[in-house]
């Protein structure tokens, strides 16, 4: 949040996503009353930057929200789509809470709810300078991360009339990704906000990942098989679409069926036949010469729930690809449900896996997994490859922070697990000879007139020892715990029995995480 004096503004407003602490934070109140808020900028139409917004309209923000074209285009069919997720969510809590008769959960927002804030969204091109609030400035340029996405360039007025310029990555994309166009280099910058999802990591090279998809099919086509691919429903599926139908064209691969099974990949998809003029140099060849780089024989897309089911009957010789991109929600689960336990499939991950997800337990080469309650073993053959990503690694992270001409004051690390920001920072201090800073969350940093800047120091978060009852209490838990473990080790239980302990003991977690999460002073 950015708050001028006179106006308060917000750079993005995303979901929390990934572990259930991390979700537990879009529950709680924003650390500001959204009905201060003047307006809002989006970098992007990913959930995890715009998907607080209906949450910031339903609470009482009535600003304008300034995004490109495309990007309001996406955050059209992406929010009512998270409105869905977060009631059918809801939903399923709720039908535990009302066996048991608790209070029944409300959902974060709804499709309702995600609709009606649609109409606060204000397109704004590219590259012109646009004012967002009195004496605020921005400009979108390219930030070739998904149709639409954008780094923002921010002009500050200050009351003695000179003007702090912010740029603020965005999430920024890796060059000679498909569709979208590099990352725009930037000349210029007091501060410098930028991304660390890969700040410590080097990707695959592009050409080796169409390879290996390219080798995966030639597999499934001589051996058998399905593959099954996790991808978040906009950006990630038309990339691999053009991929695909680049192996194709090439005659890499012969022809196989291809099933998109997701509602909104199929929006998504059309979203992006609309926003053709934003695609990069390749795709416009291809447009061009008369071809869609979205389409190939073979291409279905799956729209009705009877259609995926359908799906089920398939085990062999197809890909199915479906979302969402980390396997916790949507009909992915049915699809990994039917494959993880064959030796036959492939699972290929083709896209970030955050701490605490499905996908990121099946990476880690988890042996089994629970499904919709059901213990699965994984036989599957399981792919990760991470040269599809749409974010920038360390080098292109670097690359993008060194095309700055005027040194920037500080650059500020955000957007990352908290391990890997810190590792970049070091080194872009040690590669670029940068002043970097890693911020806290709800830390204050202030801007004075000279442009100079100042922490607001935070209250240390003081480690207290627990209350001695309930220390002997939790030794008590994990020592019974630990009998449990020798238990079941020593005694098979039956199908029933063991169901029966783990519902107990799902019982017991909850409970007792209930009565935790309500005891904060
Ligand atoms: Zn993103």
């Amino acid at each position: 949040m950015l708050d001028t004096s006179t106006h308060k503004l917000i750079i993005d407003c995303g979901m929390f996503q990934g572990s259930k602490e991390l979700n537990q934070w879009n529950e709680q109140d924003f650390a500001f009353d959204p009905q201060d808020i003047s307006a809002v900028v989006l970098t992007h139409a990913h959930i995890d930057h715009s998907g607080l917004v209906p949450k910031l309209c339903k609470e009482g923000f009535k600003g304008r929200i300034f995004a490109t074209h495309s990007t309001v285009d996406l955050c059209s069919i992406m929010l009512p789509d998270s409105g869905h997720i977060q009631e059918a969510e809801a939903e399923w809590y709720n039908r535990k809470r009302r066996r048991r008769g608790r209070a029944l959960m409300k959902p974060l927002y709804t499709k309702e709810d995600a609709r009606r804030c649609l109409s606060q969204f204000k397109g704004i091109p590219y590259d012109k300078i646009t004012e967002v609030v009195p004496g605020v400035t921005v400009r979108m340029r390219d930030a070739g991360h998904i149709l639409g996405s954008a780094i923002v360039e921010m002009w500050v007025s200050q009351p003695n009339g000179n003007a702090i310029k912010l740029v603020f990555s965005g999430d920024l994309g890796s060059k000679k990704q498909a569709i979208v166009k590099d990352p725009t280099f930037i000349d210029e910058a007091d501060y410098i906000f930028i991304e660390s999802t890969y700040g410590d990591r080097l990707h695959e090279e592009r050409v080796d990942r169409g390879e290996i998809l390219g080798g995966i099919v030639r597999t499934i086509q001589k051996q058998g098989g399905n593959i099954i691919i996790p991808s978040f429903s906009v950006g990630r599926t038309q990339e691999i679409i053009y991929e695909l139908s680049e192996l194709l064209h090439k005659g890499k691969i012969q022809p196989l069926p291809v099933f998109i099974d997701s509602p909104l990949a199929v929006e998504a998809t059309r979203v992006f036949r609309r926003n053709q003029e934003v695609f990069d140099e390749e795709s416009q060849q291809y447009l061009q010469a008369g071809m869609d780089p979205l389409s190939f024989p073979g291409l279905q897309f799956v729209e009705t729930v009877e259609e995926s089911q359908r799906l089920n009957r398939v085990i062999s010789g197809s890909i199915i690809i479906s979302s969402s991109g980390m396997c916790e929600a949507g009909r992915i689960k049915h699809h990994l449900k039917h494959h993880l336990w064959r030796p036959k499939s492939h699972i290929v991950f083709v896209g970030y896996q955050a701490q605490g997800t499905l996908g990121r337990r099946i990476i880690d080469g988890a042996k089994r997994v629970r499904i919709f309650g059901e213990d699965i073993k994984i036989a599957a053959q399981i792919h990760n490859i991470e040269g599809f990503s749409a974010h920038a690694d360390r080098d292109g992270l670097l690359e993008w922070l060194s095309g700055f001409v005027r040194k920037p004051k500080k650059v500020f690390i955000v957007h990352g697990e908290e391990a890997v920001s810190l590792k970049f920072a070091e080194i872009i201090g040690e590669s670029l000879g940068l002043d970097t800073y890693v911020p806290r969350r709800f830390e204050t940093i202030i801007f004075d007139d000279a442009a100079e800047m100042t922490t607001l120091p935070q209250e240390e978060t003081e480690h207290l020892p627990l209350p001695d009852a309930l220390e002997t209490a939790l030794a008590a838990l994990s020592k019974a715990s630990l009998e449990i473990q020798e238990h079941v080790k020593q005694q098979a239980l039956s199908p029933v029995q063991k169901q029966e302990v783990l519902e107990r003991l799902a019982a017991c977690i909850e409970a007792l995480d209930q009565s935790v999460q309500d005891c904060e002073i």
